[in-house]
């Protein structure tokens, strides 16, 4: 089931911002190989200009990243598109916890399609801020919390589905521990000289590896700032 909802509530403008600039770049998606249709909807949905500066907003509808301060970025929309269609494989995950809440971009977007996100940032001021967006976008089934994504979200496990958005050098085994069996965790997986996406499928022993391909994220960092 879709959750939709109207996200323009308090947009900040129009013409550069508006419905049609989002429909061309879902049609880009489309053309670059996203097939799976509730993401794309949910893309749709979801105002991408509202997670950037303002004085980037213009370029919001572009499938690149952006700098979101903090040193942090908003993933490019087809990374994002692409990570949210390899969770949603997995069946219809209803729990999902997201490491690194950045500008909240992604969680907007699964928010649309799952019943709750749960996500973390390490971040105290990126938090706050992307706190207030939530709120003001009314998306009430994203709980935001200021952790260090190492540890997940211990209280609130199992997940159905976890989704790391900062590239880690190793697969944190706690992370593995709340996935439910089933379930699935997207990580990109930093190797040295390159990071591959990766998803994870827990089983009854363990977890089967799936490689989705190379990709660019900023690094995975320990403990809170
Ligand atoms: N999902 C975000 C992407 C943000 S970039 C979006 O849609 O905008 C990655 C984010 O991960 C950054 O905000 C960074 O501060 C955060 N991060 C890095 N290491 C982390 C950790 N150990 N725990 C929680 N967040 C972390």
């Amino acid at each position: 089931m879709i959750h939709r909802r109207q996200l323009d509530a308090g947009s900040r403008g129009i013409g550069m911002t508006s419905h049609g600039t989002r429909g061309r770049l879902v049609e880009r998606l489309r053309e670059k190989g996203i097939r799976d249709e509730r993401v794309l909807a949910a893309m749709l949905n979801v105002p991408r200009h509202e997670f950037v500066d303002e004085a980037l907003s213009s370029r919001a509808y572009e499938d690149t990243a952006l700098p979101i301060g903090q040193g942090q970025t908003i993933s490019q929309p087809w990374i994002v598109a692409r990570m949210t269609e390899a969770l949603l494989e997995s069946g219809r995950p209803e729990k999902v916890l997201e490491v690194g809440t950045g500008s909240g971009y992604q969680a907007a977007v699964l928010a649309q399609l799952v019943k709750e996100v749960f996500t973390v940032e390490r971040i105290r001021e990126l938090l706050r801020s992307t706190r207030q967006l939530f709120h003001r976008l009314r998306l009430y089934n994203i709980h935001a919390r200021h952790a260090d994504g190492h540890v997940g979200w211990p209280s609130q496990a199992p997940f159905d589905a976890i989704i790391v958005t900062a590239a880690s050098r190793t697969i944190p085994e706690e992370l593995i521990e709340q996935l439910r069996e089933g379930g699935v965790l997207v990580m990109p997986l930093d190797k040295g000289n390159e990071q591959r996406l990766l998803a994870l499928h827990r089983t009854e022993e363990g977890y089967d590896t799936q490689d989705l391909g190379g990709v660019v994220f900023v690094p995975m960092l320990s403990g809170l700032a």
